[in-house]
């Protein structure tokens, strides 16, 4: 962790800049000159705050003094003043300050002038599952809190948007991002993980794509015999939908993934899974967290029996998904009924904690709940997944998705 010290005789803005910082930065205070002087050369931070009207020893004189040091030359140091007169502003650079900020300024001002300065700050992840059914929609009475639309969930990195899937909970997604945005453009990244129709069965009735100002990019992987683009405007194609795809007048750029993507400083790798054709998962390393995530997936040993290969192939999925803050993982089904259910694609609660737990994963999403799982039955399938994890002693955090539901990370 990046060192800060703040220097400021007032102690509501040592505990307000303590507070804003301290998740991302190791953060020191004194509160006057001389205290401030010495800590700074002690602990040889990266960054000062320096107020610059103290007692015994004003801002102007510390920041000379630390410039006279030689091994200080290279500190960052930031006043942070009341005063706001323009000569103050060049008089404290003439000194040596590096930047300048006038109380009262707001956490985001802060957090912008500080990363800007020496990087650090963290960005949270948040999340919302806009759809988490598998196969096919399902809504209903039985399904309203588990939820009945199809994969879509939205990320959220700071000011980008990213959207897992467009299975039919992206439709939603779409008039809530119209409501926040209005006329403003819309700017998102949309991982399709394959483009079996749950997955993308939405992606014709996301508004937002028939709107000229905004910008989308949807990332997948090449088809088993058709390019990407090909199969993702083949859906909309006559006699399957009345409209096609030239209709999105927001023109998306229709992407292969060929290696990681990097958007900022956001990592997205992906990982081929077990699964009929061609699907990837996907995992998301920010700088301050990693989503996972599996869908669909079926385990190489449950499907093709235990044995070396099968191994090897599980333990690159596990190694994929390795120390996730949040893996989202398909679980459709019981072990009793996947004995009806072998090969066709998919996983068992047992595998996907089992996945879970070698990983080292903290959190664990259920997803992908199969069409005939009631909520009821969810409830049920979601507590035998906690006593099981519970009766192991494994530290692994386990949920049931549901649509709706909000995450930060
Ligand atoms: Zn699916
Ligand atoms: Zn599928």
């Amino acid at each position: 962790m990046k060192k800060i010290i703040i220097v400021d005789d007032d102690i509501e803005t040592r505990q307000f800049l303590s507070q804003a910082l301290g998740a991302n930065f190791d953060v020191l205070a004194a509160d006057d000159g001389p205290e401030g002087l010495a800590l700074i050369k002690a602990e040889k931070p990266d960054l000062v705050i320096l107020d610059l009207l103290m007692p015994k020893m004003h801002g102007f004189e510390v920041v000379q003094r630390l410039r006279q040091d030689e091994q200080l030359q290279t500190l960052k140091v930031l006043i942070s003043t009341s005063k706001s007169y323009a000569a103050d502003m060049v008089t404290a650079r003439k000194a040596g300050a590096n930047d300048y900020i006038t109380k009262p300024f707001d956490l985001a001002t802060l957090l912008g002038k500080v990363d800007e300065m020496i990087g650090g700050i963290k960005t949270p992840v948040a999340l919302r599952f806009w759809g988490t059914r598998g196969s096919l929609p399902a809504p209903g009475p039985h399904t309203q809190r588990y939820g009945g639309n199809t994969p879509c969930v939205e990320v959220r990195i700071g000011d980008r948007l990213l959207i897992i899937d467009a299975g039919s909970g992206i439709r939603e997604l779409g008039n809530s991002l119209l409501k926040e945005f209005r006329t403003r453009s819309i700017k998102a990244d949309i991982l399709i993980g394959h483009t079996h129709w749950d997955h993308i069965q939405g992606l014709p009735f996301f508004t937002p794509l028939y709107m000229p100002q905004n910008k989308f990019v949807i990332h997948g992987v090449h088809g088993t015999t058709q390019s990407f683009s090909e199969v993702i405007a083949a859906q909309m194609q006559h006699p399957y939908f009345p409209v096609d795809m030239k209709a999105m007048c927001s023109n998306p750029q229709i992407q292969e993934l060929t290696g990681p993507l990097h958007l900022g400083e956001t990592r997205i790798s992906y990982h081929f899974l077990n699964h009929p054709g061609i699907t990837v998962g996907f995992r998301i390393d920010t700088n301050a967290s990693t989503l996972c995530y599996l869908s669909d997936h079926e385990p190489y040993g449950r499907l093709n029996a235990q044995g070396e290969f099968s191994a090897k192939e599980d333990d690159a999925v596990a190694r994929f998904v390795q120390g996730a803050d949040l893996l989202i993982s398909e679980a459709q089904y019981t072990d009793e009924e996947y004995k009806f259910k072998r090969s066709w694609g998919h996983s068992t609660f047992t595998d996907v904690i089992g996945l879970a737990v070698k990983a080292e994963v903290k959190q664990l999403a259920l997803f992908h709940h199969d069409p005939d799982h009631t909520d009821e039955m969810m409830d049920k399938f979601v507590a035998e997944c906690q006593n099981f994890i519970k009766s192991r002693g494994y530290g692994l955090r386990c949920f049931g998705a549901q649509e709706g539901m909000a995450l930060q990370f």
